[in-house]
C-alpha cells in the first residue's frame, strides 16, 4: 500500500460506527487482532458514540471490512507503522526545555 492508501485506510478508524455496524470482520491496527464486528458493543464506542474502540486494547484503531480496507495482519501492520511511528523531533525537544536557566537568577 502507498502512504496515501494507508492514511485513507486509517481514516476509517474514526467516526466509523455505521461502517463497523455494516462489517462482518474488524481489525485493530494497534494490537493487530482481527475479530468479528459483533464483538464491538455500544459500550466500546467513544467520541460521543461515533468511533469504535478495540474490545481488546481499547484503542480507537479499529477498521471494519465494510470500509473496503482488506482486514489482515499485513495491512494492519502497515497502518500501525504510519500512524503510530511517533518520531521525537528536535522541535518537541526544545519545547520540553522551555524553562531557561537564566530566569532562575
Ligand atoms: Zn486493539
Amino acid at each position: 500500500m502507498t502512504k496515501d492508501e494507508i492514511e485513507s485506510a486509517a481514516d476509517h478508524s474514526y467516526d466509523n460506527r455505521y461502517e463497523i455496524e455494516q462489517s462482518k470482520m474488524c481489525g485493530c491496527y494497534y494490537c493487530m487482532r482481527t475479530f468479528p464486528a459483533s464483538l464491538i458493543t455500544y459500550r466500546d464506542y467513544t467520541d460521543f458514540g461515533k468511533t469504535a474502540r478495540c474490545p481488546f486494547c481499547e484503542i480507537d484503531a479499529v477498521i471494519g471490512d465494510a470500509s473496503g480496507v482488506p482486514i489482515n495482519e499485513e495491512v494492519l501492520t502497515e497502518i500501525y507503522d504510519v500512524e503510530f511511528s511517533i518520531v521525537t523531533s528536535s522541535d518537541n525537544y526544545d519545547a520540553l526545555n522551555f524553562f531557561d536557566d537564566d530566569e532562575q537568577q
